[in-house]
This record gives structure tokens, C-alpha cells and sequence, in this order.
């Protein structure tokens, strides 16, 4: 921030207030990470001089020999870290990630299966407001009553659609997914498997979740969520002809030259997701998640299928007065920082909601645990129940708590 303060003090002194409000405040966005000095380093580099179109060894650009050695590295490290036999690094993002596999694996119309927005689902699967929704015709399945997802409704539901596709995968499921099931569903019918791991795929390179590489026909990630590595998406399979079509769909079919500071970034985060201790965070974000949940029921608040098997809750306000727009507020105020969410069954509008979504993979990070979890319950359930009288407490015990896991010093 130094340098870009020092050649441009407008842009420099903004991303010097963004550093400070994550300095200060308490990271609960599920979704939301803190990435290492290295990782952060890759991408400020030299590598985002270079045009690299094309793919190690077959560019469309002079100059690749080092970008190429980086990308090779990427991939190699992505496919060791997830037992994959190929992989494609270049998407700029989850999303280009999906419309990609899409490209690559339908034709325009094509019947798809994938999880309801409001019950947990992603824009990208099939959202009338997304591309996937207005190119595909997408049915969308969801959870049942105890906010799980209902396999044999799901199975019957396969049967009647008969899909080309099934997308799982989830952006606000608090429960572990089989993938394994969903394999035999969606192959029973005759219709691929594509998992979307975004949000789980730390949990998956570090042991905590079961990984869907070997049932899944695709398999697609960000890699700055649980992963804790830049902004941008990766690609996985085991299928020599599906990843033909999958490298055409991304170049030349979906995306321009590749971004090679952010692979390099990539790359490390593979590295440091192929240490131990990254297998310690990853138990770490789930026994994190655990703790909140139950000191949350403790206190009386409910919880979306009751609890958690992974890195997020999802707070259920469907009985409370407090909304999900004004708990996220409350939230803001005393530096806690959380999206609101619809829950299964939604009574209230998408713009107010009834759930906030809470994740631990960042303060885990920041090296919190359970006594902590416990303190952060607290401060969540004061915001519901009595946030007027108490907010100046709360927040003297955000700033505390905070001061204590220091950012970036
Ligand atoms: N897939 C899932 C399940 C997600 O939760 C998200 C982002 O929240 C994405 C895809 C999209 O990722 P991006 O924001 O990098 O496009």
C-alpha cells in the first residue's frame, strides 16, 4: 500500500481505510478469507505484464517460457492437492469457472438440474438473472423441512426432469453433501455430475469434507474461500475428452489471456493447501463452526437444519422480530461483519430476509478458536435480542477482541 500511496494518494489512502476496517473488524463472511504475505505477493508481480494466450507449451504469445513454468506448477500442485488428473487454472473467477463447464458440456437449452438460490444455491446455477438461466433451462431442486437436502426427493425429481446435467454445490449449506449419492443419482438417469465445491474446497484439500473428484464428471472452485488463495476459479476432472472441451470453453470459448500473477498466487496457495498445517486449518474452521453453533444455541438463537457440519450457519430469524437486513446492520455497527441470507421456507423478501449467514474460515485464520467462538456468539445474539441497549458494550468487546489477532502487522 506504501508504494501506491506514495503515486497515488487518493487510490492509496482508500486501501489504506480498507486495511484498517479489516484490521478492526471481526470477519464473518463465509465466503471471505485472508490470504498470506505470498499469495498477496504473487499478485502484485511482474507477471501481469504478460499476454499468454493459449495454454503451457501452445501460446499464441512469445515471452512464455516462465509464466508457462508457473502455470504448469499450478496445475500439477492442483491436481496432487485434489487427486484430479487434469486441471485448468485460468478462470478469472467461480463464475467464469461455471459458464465455462456449461459452454463446454451443453448446448443452448439443454435441460439442468441445480440448487435453488433461496435455499442455498448459486446465481451461476441457474438463476433466472444469471446467464446459466436465461441460456439453460434450468429446474432447480431444494432442501427439505430439516434444511438438508432430501436425496431420494432429489432421485425422484432426477427421474422425472431427466437432466443432461446436476449441479451441487452451494454457496449457504451448512450440512456436509454426498457426493457419492449424487453420483449414482445423476448417472442413474443418464445425466453428468458437476460439483461446484467453491465454498468447501479448503475443507476438501484439508481432509474435512469428502472430496467429489472421484465421482463428479467436473468438478469447479473458486480458490480465495476456504482454499485462502487469490480471487479466481479452477477446473477439475478426471476426463481426458471433457477437458478438451473445458480448456476450448475457456480459451478461446469464454476468456481472453490468461491472468498469470494470479495463477502464480494460485500456485502458491496450492503449495501452502499441500502442507500439514493446512490440514490443522481446515479442522480448525469446522471445530470453529461447531463451537459458534452451539454457544448460538445456547443462547436461543435458531439455526438453519439446526447446526453445522462445515465452515458456515446460517441464522434463522423466521420467529424474531430482528430481520436478516437488520441484524446485518447491527452487525456493521459494532464492526462485525456478515451478509443477510433467505432461508429455506423465506417469509420476507430477498432485501430483508429472515437469516444471516455467518462463516469462520477468516477468523480461523486470524488464529481464533472456540473461547473466542464463544465471545463472538455473544455478540451475535446481543445484536438480536438487545442491540439498543447493549451496542456500545458489544462493540468495546469487538475492538478488544479484535486487538487481540492482530492483521498484517
Ligand atoms: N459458486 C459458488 C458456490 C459460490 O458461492 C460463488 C461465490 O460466491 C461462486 C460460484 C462464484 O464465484 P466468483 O464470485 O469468483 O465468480
Amino acid at each position: 500500500i506504501g508504494f501506491v500511496q506514495s503515486a497515488d494518494p487518493e487510490v492509496g489512502a482508500a486501501m489504506q481505510r480498507e486495511l484498517g476496517r479489516q484490521r478492526a473488524n471481526i470477519e464473518l463472511i463465509a465466503s471471505e478469507n485472508i490470504v498470506s504475505p505470498a499469495v498477496m505477493a504473487a499478485m502484485g508481480s511482474v507477471l501481469t505484464n504478460k499476454y499468454a494466450e493459449g495454454y503451457p507449451g501452445h501460446r499464441y504469445y512469445g515471452g512464455c517460457q516462465f509464466v508457462d513454468e508457473v502455470e504448469q506448477i499450478a496445475i500439477d500442485r492442483a491436481c496432487k492437492l485434489f487427486g484430479a488428473k487434469y486441471a485448468n487454472v485460468q478462470p478469472h473467477s467461480g463464475a467464469q469457472a461455471n459458464l465455462a463447464v456449461y459452454f463446454a458440456l451443453l448446448d443452448v437449452g439443454d435441460t439442468v438440474m441445480g440448487m435453488d438460490l433461496s435455499q442455498g444455491g448459486h446465481l451461476t446455477h441457474g438463476s433466472p438473472v444469471n446467464m446459466s438461466g436465461k441460456n439453460y433451462h434450468f429446474v432447480s431442486y431444494g432442501v427439505g423441512e430439516d434444511g438438508r437436502i432430501d436425496y431420494a426427493a432429489l432421485a425422484k425429481q432426477v427421474a422425472k426432469v431427466r437432466p443432461k446435467l446436476l449441479v451441487a454445490g452451494a454457496s449457504a449449506y451448512p450440512r456436509a453433501i454426498d457426493f457419492a449419492k449424487l453420483a449414482e443419482i445423476a448417472h442413474g438417469y443418464g445425466a453428468m455430475l458437476m460439483v461446484d465445491m467453491a465454498h468447501i474446497a479448503g475443507l476438501v484439500a484439508g481432509g474435512m469434507h469428502q472430496n467429489p473428484v472421484p465421482y463428479a464428471d467436473v468438478v469447479t472452485t473458486t480458490t480465495h474461500k476456504t482454499l485462502r488463495g487469490p480471487r479466481g476459479g479452477l477446473i477439475l476432472t478426471n476426463n481426458e475428452y471433457l477437458i478438451k472441451r473445458i480448456n476450448s470453453a475457456i480459451f478461446p470459448g469464454t476468456q481472453g489471456g490468461p491472468l498469470e500473477h494470479v495463477i502464480a498466487a494460485k500456485a502458491v496457495c496450492f503449495g501452502e493447501a499441500l502442507q500439514p498445517a493446512f490440514r490443522e486449518y481446515a479442522r480448525k474452521i469446522v471445530e470453529n463452526a461447531a463451537a459458534l453453533a452451539d454457544e448460538l444455541t445456547a443462547r436461543g438463537v435458531k439455526l438453519v437444519s439446526g447446526g453445522t457440519d462445515n465452515h458456515l450457519l446460517l441464522i434463522d430469524l423466521t420467529d424474531e422480530d430482528c430481520t436478516g437486513k437488520e441484524l446485518e446492520h447491527n452487525l456493521d455497527e459494532v464492526h462485525i461483519t456478515a451478509n443477510k441470507n433467505t432461508v429455506p421456507g423465506e417469509k420476507r423478501s430477498p432485501f430483508v430476509t429472515s437469516g444471516v449467514r455467518v462463516g469462520t474460515p477468516a477468523v480461523t485464520t486470524r488464529g481464533m478458536g472456540p473461547a473466542e467462538m464463544k465471545i463472538i456468539a455473544d455478540c451475535i445474539a446481543d445484536c438480536i435480542f438487545d442491540f439498543e441497549a447493549k451496542k456500545e458494550d458489544i462493540a468495546a468487546r469487538v475492538a478488544e477482541l479484535s486487538a487481540r489477532f492482530p492483521l498484517y502487522e
